[in-house]
């Protein structure tokens, strides 16, 4: 098993022992404050820890603190090649900046940050994308490289970056290794964790839509994980932001690292079906994943919703609660046994009442998110 060390950012220490945090970022213009907050608002409801903004110009790092005023989760400000900008953005309040120390002219401007971020308990995060390595955009197309040829050279861009922050005493940094290909994110942060003990951030890049952008960080970033790699995570999908988040805690779930809402049981119907079981879920799942409270409420429930009384119930005998379909109406049931009727229009309502009213068992209290 790797072990890393320990990097703060906010209130959260990341690293081998403590929980794996999900991260996103906002495609708003940083420099709208309202709506930059108001995503990242958006984001926490739905349970995301950690938000990151690019910071393109000045404008958008003297407008970093207004948004942290607003907003209650740690913020990143990703910044490329101008340090003046990490400067103010460090300045504005931020918590970690994604800046790569080599990047950024002569070694006294890394000096500097470096300072900043040492006098603020500001992290680092240094971030190598498979497609910004100046050796891997020079042979693309041209020269047929290995998948691990590609993750040592991702590794020792990585490694030379974390070195000048090393040489300079700060080790409050985070590594983040991406690529869009799977074999290579897998290489390359594994070949990493085996080589430092600098905590890992990852994800894979340009993921693509959400189906198969989910599938594809399932499996990429659940192998990582279940090797010990990784202390945040983010998955990028060319869709809502928050349904980045829900996916990146679905994982954590799946992997028994995080608890996050309900287990939510529900039929694929069939001819027996006469209420709309897919349309009461989604609206269902909608209302919990974008509210912290029913969110933290509902985690460790077993709620179900079903076709068809014939075998909805028993086949949803060990849910807390659930409802099971009729002829545009349901059949409301708790722990196996049947209680009333109720129209389909009530039902979401009356299983959002329910989450708010029940009384959990021992052992299943809330999870803070
Ligand atoms: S629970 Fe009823 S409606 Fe749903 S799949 Fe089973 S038999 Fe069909």
């Amino acid at each position: 098993m790797y072990k890393t060390r320990q990097v703060q950012v906010g209130p959260y220490t990341l690293g081998t022992g403590n929980p794996v945090r999900v991260q996103s970022m906002c495609n708003t213009d940083t420099r709208d404050a309202a709506a930059t907050a108001a995503q990242i608002n958006m984001l926490e409801n739905a349970g995301c820890e950690i938000n990151r903004v690019a910071v393109p110009d000045m404008q958008a790092a003297q407008t970093l603190g207004e948004i942290k005023k607003r907003i209650h989760t740690p913020l990143v400000a990703d910044i490329h090649f101008d340090y003046k900008l990490a400067l103010e953005a460090i300045k504005q309040g931020v918590d970690k900046v994604r800046i790569n120390p080599g990047n950024i002219g002569a070694i006294e401007n890394t000096k500097e940050v470096v300072k900043a971020c040492a006098d603020h308990n500001v992290a680092i995060r240094i971030g190598v994308n498979a497609g910004s390595v100046k050796y891997l955009k020079s042979v693309a197309g041209q020269v047929n490289l290995t998948d691990d040829k590609w993750a040592e050279v991702m590794v020792q861009e990585a490694l030379e970056q974390a070195n000048i922050l090393e040489q300079l005493n700060f080790k409050n940094v985070v590594v983040s290794l991406k690529s869009d290909d799977f074999a290579r994110t897998l290489k390359a942060n594994e070949l990493f964790a085996s080589q430092s003990d600098i905590p890992l951030h990852i994800g894979l890049t340009e993921a693509g839509s959400f189906l198969s952008g989910a599938v594809k960080s399932s499996i990429a970033l659940g192998t990582l994980l279940q090797k010990g790699i990784g202390s945040t995570i983010r998955v990028s999908l060319t869709e809502d932001p928050t349904l980045q988040v829900r996916t990146a805690y679905e994982i954590l779930k799946a992997l028994g690292m995080r608890k996050y809402g309900p287990n939510l049981i529900s039929c694929p119907t069939c001819g027996r079906t006469q209420v709309n079981v897919a349309g009461a879920v989604r609206e269902l799942e909608k209302r919990i994943y974008s509210n912290k409270d029913l969110l933290a409420k509902s985690t460790g429930l077993k709620i179900a919703v079903m076709g068809c009384i014939v075998n909805g119930p028993g086949e949803a005998r060990d849910a807390d609660f659930g409802i099971a379909g009729g002829k545009g109406e349901g059949l409301y049931f708790e722990k196996g046994q049947t209680m009333f009727k109720l129209p389909q229009e009530e039902w979401v309502e009356f299983l959002i009442n329910k989450i708010n009213t029940w009384k959990k068992e021992e052992g299943k209290e809330n999870e803070t998110l």
